[in-house]
């Protein structure tokens, strides 16, 4: 009988945050996948957890996998765990899922803190709906474009981001999505947990202003259809300009015309006929 998977949520930053069952499921494993080895002994010593771990990162995720898949053949019991928070979430997890699937072991999740869910919950936003991002790209082109991706979607925006790059990429948003509501959710459950709301805007000004350090979820409101592109469209803008000046912002050309087609409320072979002729 192949072996069970199980992936344990971890606190994020507060021990006091581990559920009383990962610590039973770690105790109980054969074997612990971890991200930092290191870094999960100080929670493993913290909760006199006595299971030997092996390493399980992006680096070599693919390859560990394969190993881990192996040993669930032949009935064994591993829990992965990544540095924080809950595995597969912007952290390894999800191939070995996969692989896991597909040899016939069982999959249990044992829920716990992931940073996300904590600061939207927090924020004071619209939480009906909610649409995780993960990680914005670092470079701005790519972070723009990406932003635009996002820009219609009505459901409340979750992204992870760096300290250092937080003031611009909340200046991006102000401009691409929209002067909308937001929060900065920093250092959840730690010490200096800060939870800053206002506008996108005030809130790229405020952190302009001084050197922030920690880790950072950036929630924003959704679209509510009234910032989308056309609204901060120049007026008496062509369709060849806007495609233009939507390439400078950072989309690629295929991208640009698909979002000035949607904006002129054209059909993309229409607008393309029409850039065609111009
Ligand atoms: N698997 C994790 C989870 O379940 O949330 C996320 C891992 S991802 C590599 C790390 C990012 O999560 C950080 O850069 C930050 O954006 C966010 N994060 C993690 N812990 C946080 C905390 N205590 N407060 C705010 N954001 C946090």
């Amino acid at each position: 009988m192949p072996g069970t998977l199980y992936l344990v949520a971890t606190p994020i930053g507060n021990l006091q945050d581990m559920t009383f069952r990962a610590v039973e499921v770690l105790r109980s494993v054969d074997v612990i996948a971890a991200e930092d080895t290191r870094h999960t002994q100080k929670l493993l010593n913290y909760f006199r957890i006595f299971t030997r771990q092996v390493s399980f990162h992006e680096h070599n995720e693919k390859e560990r996998a394969e190993q881990l898949a192996d040993k669930l053949v032949l009935g064994a019991s591993i829990a992965v765990v990544s540095d924080a928070g809950t595995p597969g979430i912007s952290d390894p997890g999800h191939y070995l899922v996969k692989r896991a699937i597909e040899v016939g072991a069982k999959v249990v999740p044992i829920p716990g803190a992931v940073a996300f869910v904590s600061a939207a919950i927090a924020s004071g936003l619209d939480t009906k709906e909610i649409h995780y991002a993960g990680f914005l790209p670092a470079k701005k082109g790519e972070r723009r474009k990406r932003l635009e991706e996002v820009s219609d979607i009505p459901a409340t925006l979750v992204l992870y981001e760096a300290p250092h790059r937080i003031a611009k990429s909340l200046a991006d948003c102000a401009e691409i999505l929209g002067d909308r509501p937001a929060c900065v959710a920093r250092e959840l459950t730690k010490l200096h947990e800060e939870i800053a709301r206002g506008s996108l805007s005030e809130l790229a000004e405020r952190f302009s202003a001084e050197k922030t350090k920690g880790e950072i979820v950036l929630v924003v409101a959704g679209s509510d259809g009234r910032h989308s592109a056309l609204s901060s469209q120049p007026s008496g803008a062509s369709l060849p300009a806007r495609v233009t000046q939507l390439e400078s912002e950072g989309l690629d050309h295929k991208a640009a015309l698909k979002k000035a087609a949607k904006e002129f409320g054209l059909s993309k072979s229409e607008a393309y006929r029409q850039l065609l002729n111009c």
